[in-house]
């Protein structure tokens, strides 16, 4: 058995999970948030243990080194040279990595010049890699890629119509996100269908939110692009938009263009539509109440959704299965039946009963539905172990 450590850096959070593998059993998880603060907050989870501390974190060194006394302390590992790797969540690999990687001094210097296209994330990420290599000097450190699983998408499904020089001088084509989470998914749907070339359709639906096509285990398209911002509405990402909107806003309001782009990434989407929160349960709440912008956001959310998943059937030559992950994806029973019900001219038929589930893998679709219909929990954790045992082994 080996253990494996799965680290997601941010700026001021770091979420980490220690797994067993190959049984793939969490023995220890938690987070950091608040790093930079005197009130900074630790959470622990550890077989009975299950703590929040309050604690002054002033930087993420500070964090990982709380993290490693935890692992200790509280006995789920001896001694760190029982962590066998370490697999740190990046989200930006540019067209440089299509697949996870052991992390060099060569990988590093990548990943830092990579943070063009990801300010607001590769250079947390690489903090979490260089403080873990200072601490555990010994153990392997892997890098997994939000970015790469889409790397096998075709040019003509990457490149947006815009004059080629573009992409050749400055990199602009679709990259897609949420690349672990959709592996993971759609590798345990084609489990579940007991078929290895499965066409599957993943909703990733959280605040974030994207969905891919799935064709033989690759993703051959997805909603997310250069950025985060487009595809689908999401909680506070307005999506897919016509980009003359933006030059247009800015004479109208004379906003800056960072502001804009503030507007298009934390007050749009569903925040932005209802006017009320970005939570699809307070949505679900106010449609309750009749309120008719939460009505509307709810109906514009899964409107796209179900315009893409249309889509992505069409372009994948048929759909086996469709699933749905991600916190609104695995727990909002009521969303999902409204985008199927909306797929109706498809046949697809959610069973109430079945559909009536949170956070729990299962088929909720009839027997009578021509695209079987999942919920599948992610687990970019596990996706992140696997990666790390399959480098580290070879
Ligand atoms: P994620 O980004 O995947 O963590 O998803 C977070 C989102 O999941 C929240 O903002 C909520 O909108 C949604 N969510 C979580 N639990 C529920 C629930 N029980 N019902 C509906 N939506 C939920």
């Amino acid at each position: 058995m080996k253990k494996v450590l799965s680290v997601n850096a941010g700026s001021s959070s770091l979420k980490f999970k220690l797994i067993d593998m190959p049984e793939e059993i969490t023995l220890a998880e938690g987070n950091f948030e608040r790093i930079g603060k005197n009130d900074a907050i630790f959470n622990f989870k550890a077989q009975q243990i299950k703590e929040k501390n309050v604690v002054s974190i002033l930087n993420h060194e500070k964090a990982v080194q709380l993290l490693v006394e935890s692992l200790t302390a509280s006995k789920v590992i001896k001694d760190l040279k029982e962590i066998k790797g370490i697999g740190h969540r990046v989200v930006h690999g540019g067209e440089k990595f299509n697949d996870s990687v052991i992390i060099d001094d060569e990988v590093i210097k990548e990943i830092d010049v990579l943070k063009e296209l990801a300010p607001l994330h590769n250079p947390h990420n690489l903090t979490g890699i260089k403080i873990f290599q200072k601490l555990l000097p010994n153990v392997p450190s892997i890098a997994v890629f939000d970015t790469a699983f889409h790397q096998s998408m075709a040019k003509e499904a990457f490149l947006y119509g815009v004059p080629y020089e573009w992409y050749e001088k400055y990199g602009i084509r679709k990259y897609g996100f949420h690349g672990t989470s959709h592996e993971y998914v759609s590798n345990r749907v084609s489990k579940l269908l007991g078929k290895e070339n499965a066409n599957v359709i993943v909703c990733h639906l959280g605040n974030g939110g994207s969905i891919c096509a799935v064709k033989n285990g690759k993703s051959i398209d997805t909603t997310m692009g250069f950025t985060p911002l487009t595809g689908l509405i999401m909680g506070t990402r307005s999506g897919d938009i016509d980009p003359a909107i933006i030059p247009f806003m800015i004479n109208k309001t004379n906003k800056t263009i960072t502001e804009i782009e503030n507007d298009l990434n934390k007050k749009s989407g569903l925040l932005g539509i209802s006017g009320i929160s970005n939570d699809s349960r307070e949505i679900e709440e106010g449609i309750k109440n009749g309120n008719k912008r939460c009505i509307l956001a709810q109906n514009m959310y899964t409107r796209k959704i179900a315009s893409y998943i249309a889509s992505y059937h069409v372009l994948l030559g048929g759909a086996d299965a469709i699933a749905f992950t991600g916190g609104i994806g695995e727990n909002s029973s009521q969303t999902r039946q409204e985008i199927v019900e909306r797929l109706t001219v498809l046949n697809i038929d959610l069973d109430k009963n079945l559909n009536d589930v949170r956070g729990i893998e299962r088929l909720i679709s009839t027997k009578k539905s021509e695209i079987k219909c999942f919920v599948v929990p992610t687990n970019e954790e596990v996706m992140i172990a696997r990666n790390v045992i399959r480098l580290t082994s070879q």
